[in-house]
């Protein structure tokens, strides 16, 4: 059975994760875990799924964006997002760095949402690009360079392993249920923002 996801509220979402001793990451118990979130993952589907998200407090993170779930979207829709397919990945103890954020400009503002917050969604601000470096799931030290969609995945799941949820960061009043959310993720941005009174440049 792949395990329940933990829904905002719960306080494992709200620590941050312990890091994983590096001789830890081979040993059966961690790979059993790393297995049980892609199931998770998958089975939700998400495109992202952090440790704490399953009740484990470990800093742990697999992402994946496969090509099907991209079909729901119009090319012009995913020119604009910037996503692409990913391959899964698993990251261990990342340490992120935001590239590009002098000013708000670099920021991309999209509609986001969290299997932890099950049913709902709002416009997340989030730098378009960035580096991360981590350990994967056979202990190998990683770099790589991230942007558009893939970077966003990376700071939503490197905020799960610090406590923080997309929540934290949201333009609050965009906060969305998910009946509601075609209504506005029809328009641009920009026209949801003017709609919202949400001033983008602050
Ligand atoms: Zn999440």
């Amino acid at each position: 059975m792949t395990p329940e996801i933990c829904q905002a509220g719960h306080p494992v979402l709200r620590q941050r994760a312990l890091a994983v001793p590096e001789a830890d990451i081979l040993k059966d118990g961690c790979q059993h875990l790393i297995r049980e979130m892609i199931a998770a993952m998958r089975e939700a589907p998400g495109v992202g799924l952090a440790a704490p998200q399953i009740g484990v407090s470990l800093q742990i993170a697999v992402i994946e964006d496969r090509p099907e779930y991209l079909a729901r979207w119009t090319p012009e829709n995913l020119r604009e997002f910037e996503r692409i397919p990913v391959p899964l990945h698993v990251i261990i103890n990342p340490e992120l760095e935001l590239l590009e954020q002098e000013n708000a400009e670099q920021q991309a503002v999209f509609f986001e949402g969290c299997l932890s917050v099950a049913g709902f969604g709002a416009l997340v601000p989030r730098a378009k690009r960035v580096r991360l470096r981590c350990l994967n799931e056979r202990a190998e030290a990683v770099e790589l360079e991230a942007s558009g969609w893939h970077a966003r995945i990376l700071q939503h799941e490197v905020d799960h392993l610090h406590g923080r949820l997309y929540l934290d960061r949201m333009l609050s009043r965009s906060f969305c249920t998910q009946q509601q959310m075609p209504y506005w993720t029809e328009k641009p941005v920009a026209e949801v923002c003017r709609e919202l009174g949400i001033d983008l440049v602050r």
